[in-house]
């Protein structure tokens, strides 16, 4: 999952390079594409007809309300996305081959340009999880004008999981729970947020990102550290999150630690319902 953004005037001259090439594949593309879905902000472009096209953007839809209802924040204001479904793995890996894609061994991916926000995936057997993390990029991209890397990655990868999951990424708890016992791992809020460029981002580093949201999204301060710090500030400097996370929080890294442990203790209990991916499944 990756997201490559305008964040910089360099990288937004890059994606917008990189636009046309996508739009240009795409075009070669388009004589297959079997419909145009459209429902509140998303637009599920279907590069070929699925029985559950409509159960996806009702899906997506529903994601907002569910970011809404949970974080607190407005996304009423959110730009239009458009969602790209190609038909398969094959066909997905054709496209971004044909768009020279720096991003052509990702499942799915979002793009934001100066007028478009995009999100390119394929069905398959994590579709929904994927395009919920990309989806969320768009409503975050749609709303903010500027968003810092890892808590627009912690925010993606906290909502890519189903509804009833309540924001736990079971994957990432047992990355970071493993790395930490045998001693390669320590957080970092200071570190996590000094990296700008997604391209370095690791599986640690998403992993740990979501797990600061989570931390924060668990209580009422934590959640008000996290809308507050996501609103544009004008003629202020910005406190960087590591120093307000530890001034609403205390001991914000034994915080954590003390989270992890817990989810770590309560992810066997947890069985997902069926989603979308399980309605498509081949
Ligand atoms: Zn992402």
């Amino acid at each position: 999952m990756s997201l490559i953004v305008g964040l910089a005037a360099g990288l937004l001259a890059i994606a917008g390079c990189r636009i046309d090439a996508l739009n240009s594949a795409l075009a070669a593309q388009s004589g297959r594409a079997a419909s145009v879905l459209v429902k509140d902000k998303i637009r599920v472009h279907a590069l070929s007809h699925n029985p559950a096209e409509n159960l996806l953007i009702d899906e997506l839809v529903e994601l907002k309300t569910e970011i809404e209802s949970k974080t607190g924040l407005d996304l009423s204001a959110a730009s239009p996305i458009d969602v790209y479904l190609f038909k398969d793995e094959t066909s997905f890996h054709e496209f971004t081959a044909q768009a020279n894609a720096v991003f052509a061994d990702r499942r799915a991916f979002f793009i934001k340009t100066e007028d478009a926000l995009n999100v390119y995936g394929f069905w398959g057997m994590r579709v929904a999880e994927d395009l919920r993390h990309e989806t969320t990029h768009g409503y975050l991209h749609g709303t903010f004008p500027e968003i810092d890397l890892w808590i627009d990655e912690g925010l993606a990868e906290y909502f890519e999981v189903p509804p009833d999951a309540r924001g736990v990424n079971t994957p990432h708890v047992r990355l970071l729970i493993d790395l930490h016992q045998k001693g390669l791992w320590q957080p970092s809020l200071e570190r996590l947020e000094s990296i700008t460029d997604p391209r370095q981002l690791t599986q640690i580093d998403y992993a740990e990102a979501w797990l600061w949201v989570h931390l924060l999204m668990s209580s009422p301060v934590g959640k008000e550290v996290l809308t507050t710090g996501l609103k544009p500030v004008e003629h202020l400097a910005r406190v960087p999150w590591a120093v307000e996370v530890s001034n609403m929080l205390g001991d914000a890294h034994s915080q954590l630690l003390d989270h992890l442990e817990k989810l770590h203790r309560g992810i066997g209990t947890y069985r997902p319902k069926l989603s979308v991916t399980s309605h498509f499944n081949r």
